[in-house]
């Protein structure tokens, strides 16, 4: 029989893990461990490996597979940038990714935490839980019909997100490098980040983290945002400069911010804080405002998303051990 070992298992995935076992006939052995130059050694007797790495891979891995005769690492999240591509392909190792889990999870919650904003909900809880049952302009909210909205990246996961808006009735306009000609019926491209903000109530951003975005959400374009507008961010915590939002927010520019990603996130997300302090002075500024609804990096955790990435790294791993390839290689 097909043995596959997982590595980096959490919890949650077991379930997903065990029905893919039993549907392809495969034995698949799960380990919490991440794969190092010592646990490698688990993988003997094994034909392919999946795993969710979050550090750097140690590139000695690659030569110690291809002695085990392992010929693939199928990695069960989008980034892949824990691999040196080039030394796994001098070692005949095959990487591959998830390249897409359920966009619409992350989509769907982004447009959740402008509602959250937009209607004031978080404010309201906090009112309730006081008792307070009064009515008063704090807590008075926007129609979502009449806002504009702005989405920043508009691929799979920002088309989504302006497809859900136009629904509402909302008008969407967007902007990125490569405009999409089956989004123009639902958004209207601008020419530039500042065209696409200027007059935006709600703006959510879906690009990728690069080197030539690190910070393009900065003093500078906060102070050209509509006043009283509302920030999400769901993409990566490097595209925004937090004490630029922070700054932001205190002076009203911008009346509440959703971030499910922070650009120091890696050391507290997704952990158990309970009970110890925050060192991050900018983190614990977030987690404790009102006009913050800060979130560890969630957006995508649903049961489907859980289920494509357990599925999408067995079925890759397999792909490799049966056809020698598989459709989401990325070396
Ligand atoms: P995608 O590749 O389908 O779309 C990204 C779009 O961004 C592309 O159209 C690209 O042209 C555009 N883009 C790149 N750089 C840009 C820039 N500087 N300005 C404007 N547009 C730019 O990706 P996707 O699947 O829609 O995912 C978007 C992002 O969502 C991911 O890169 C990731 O950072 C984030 N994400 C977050 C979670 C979460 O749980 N919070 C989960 C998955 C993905």
């Amino acid at each position: 029989m097909t043995k596959i070992m997982m590595f980096t298992v959490r919890e949650h995935e077991r379930e997903a893990a065990k029905a893919w076992a039993m549907e392809h006939n495969v034995e698949v052995t799960m380990s919490e461990e991440m794969l190092t130059m010592d646990t490698v050694e688990q993988l003997k007797g094994s034909d392919g490996v999946t795993t969710q790495q979050t550090g750097k891979l140690d590139e000695r891995v690659y030569e110690r597979l291809n002695q085990l005769g392992i010929k693939q690492i199928a990695q069960r999240s989008a980034g892949f940038d824990m691999y040196d591509l080039e030394k796994a392909s001098e070692n005949n190792i095959i990487i591959s990714n998830v390249p897409s889990y359920s966009p619409n999870s992350i989509a769907e919650y982004a447009v959740t935490s402008a509602l959250q904003l937009v209607r004031k909900t978080h404010l309201i809880d906090e009112k309730v839980l006081e008792k307070d049952f009064r009515w008063q302009k704090p807590i008075m909210a926007k129609e979502v019909k009449s806002l504009e909205v702005a989405v920043i990246g508009t691929g799979r996961i920002g088309q989504i997100t302006a497809q859900i808006f136009k629904a509402f009735g909302s008008k969407v306009v967007g902007y990125d490098l490569y405009p999409n000609e089956q989004a123009k019926p639902f958004i209207e491209y601008k020419d530039s980040v500042e065209e696409a903000i200027k007059n935006a109530d709600i703006v959510s951003i879906h690009m990728p983290a690069t080197k030539d975005n690190h910070h393009l959400f900065n003093e500078k374009l906060f102070a050209k945002f509509k006043d009283g507008a509302v920030f999400i961010n769901t993409a990566r915590g490097s595209i925004v400069d937090t004490k630029a939002l922070i700054k932001a927010l205190d002076n009203g520019k911008i009346s509440g911010a959703a971030l499910d990603t922070y650009e120091n996130e890696s050391h507290y997300f997704p952990k158990d804080f309970r009970g110890r302090d925050i060192s991050d002075p900018v983190l614990a500024e977030l987690q404790k405002r009102s006009d913050v609804i800060l979130t560890p990096h969630i957006a995508f955790y649903t049961d489907m998303a859980v289920k494509n990435l357990v599925d999408g790294g067995l079925d890759a791993a397999l792909s490799v051990i049966e056809t020698g390839t598989c459709e989401t290689r990325v070396n």
